[in-house]
């Protein structure tokens, strides 16, 4: 499924390929730092399926205690997160920051991850007061 997106400010706008089966809900503690929010969606792109369209994005380095380093792609102008993904030349796979993406509204997570790190009250959002806002 193609996709496109940008920042909150514009000066970064992407297009890619993902699979819609491969979105996800993430609520590991480093997700959950690095949004800002309770937990991350995400979407995994084919090799190779990301493409800039404008802007340049700034690298963050993460490092997992494992070692393993992942380069989070962020808008250097607002902060927007817009992607994650290896280290190296080679075709990768790209961890979109699907709040970003025009197509959000279809884009619907078909499993959770780090669950046992997950805010408790995520589960019944339901159940608290719902508001709206002007
Ligand atoms: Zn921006
Ligand atoms: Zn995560």
């Amino acid at each position: 499924m193609r996709i496109d997106g940008r920042c909150h400010c514009g000066f970064i706008a992407y297009e890619a390929e993902i699979d819609p089966e491969k979105v996800m809900i993430c609520h590991c503690t480093d997700c959950q730092t690095l949004s800002g929010s309770a937990f991350r969606t995400t979407a995994l792109t084919r090799e190779g399926g990301f493409r800039l369209l404008s802007g340049a994005l700034k690298t963050y380095v993460k490092v997992a205690q494992s070692g393993a380093k992942r380069l989070q792609g962020f808008c250097p102008e607002c902060g927007s997160p817009i992607c994650a993904t290896s280290e190296g030349n080679d075709p990768k796979v790209y961890s979109i920051r699907i709040g970003t993406a025009r197509q959000r509204d279809d884009l619907i997570p078909k499993a959770q991850i780090w669950c046992r790190s997950a805010q408790p009250w995520v589960t019944g959002l339901s159940s608290i007061r719902q508001l709206e806002m002007e």
